[in-house]
């Protein structure tokens, strides 16, 4: 091979090299431009409830005030929200945001048998998170909805009965809102959170749960 011969094949090897390099960064940027959409969306679905839930406590610390033998369930109540801020905090990818919602599925029960105790109420049965916004708290009855069984808290249940359309929480997919249901990978860990003390039971059986 002449001179010439070399130095062409040299440029095309580096210039296939740049196409390439060009290619593989181009893949890894979309790739990690995904994954912080992702998070992005997941934190805020997860920051959404950690802050419903904290904007319960000052009624919740009235109650216990009010009742002294509630005091050890606000400890509790309280204890569980900070977990669940501090798991907010830590969450680094969308999957691990289902701690934040296991954290908070776990608060939602104590905060329920707080009221009841101050209400002098019987202590609830523990139930899944109403399927239709899980930030409902716990249901209180399944109901059926398009043909399916469906953990349900009291104000949708009469909604439903009533043959209204319950409260359904929405998420953001491609610029519009969706039902969190169809909301895609990014909230997957987050919904699953709600409901991973809940899997085999038949309350939640006809709910599609994808265990990762
Ligand atoms: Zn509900």
């Amino acid at each position: 091979m002449d001179y010439l011969g070399v130095v062409l094949l040299v440029a095309a090897v580096a210039a296939a090299f740049v196409v390439i390099a060009r290619r593989v960064i181009g893949r890894g940027r979309r790739a990690r431009a995904e994954r912080d959409r992702q998070l992005r969306l997941a934190r805020s679905a997860a920051e959404a409830d950690v802050n419903g839930f904290g904007d319960e406590m000052a009624r919740l610390a009235a109650l216990a005030e009010a009742d002294p033998a509630a005091a050890d369930l606000y400890t509790l109540v309280s204890a569980l929200h900070a977990r669940a801020q501090e798991s907010l905090r830590e969450a680094r990818q969308p999957d691990e945001f289902s701690r934040v919602t296991e954290v908070l599925e776990e608060g939602r029960w104590a905060a329920a048998r707080l009221a009841a105790r101050a209400a002098g109420q019987p202590m609830p049965a523990r139930r899944p998170p109403c399927f239709f916004n899980p930030g409902h708290g716990p249901s209180t009855c399944n109901i059926v909805w398009r043909h399916r069984s469906l953990p349900s808290c009291a104000a949708d249940a009469i909604r439903v009965r009533a043959g209204a359309d319950p409260y359904i929480r929405t998420v953001e997919r491609g610029g519009r809102r969706v039902p969190y249901w169809e909301g895609g990978p990014a909230y997957a860990g987050w919904a699953r959170g709600y409901y991973s003390s809940w899997w085999g039971n038949g309350l939640v059986s006809d709910i599609a749960l994808t265990k990762v």
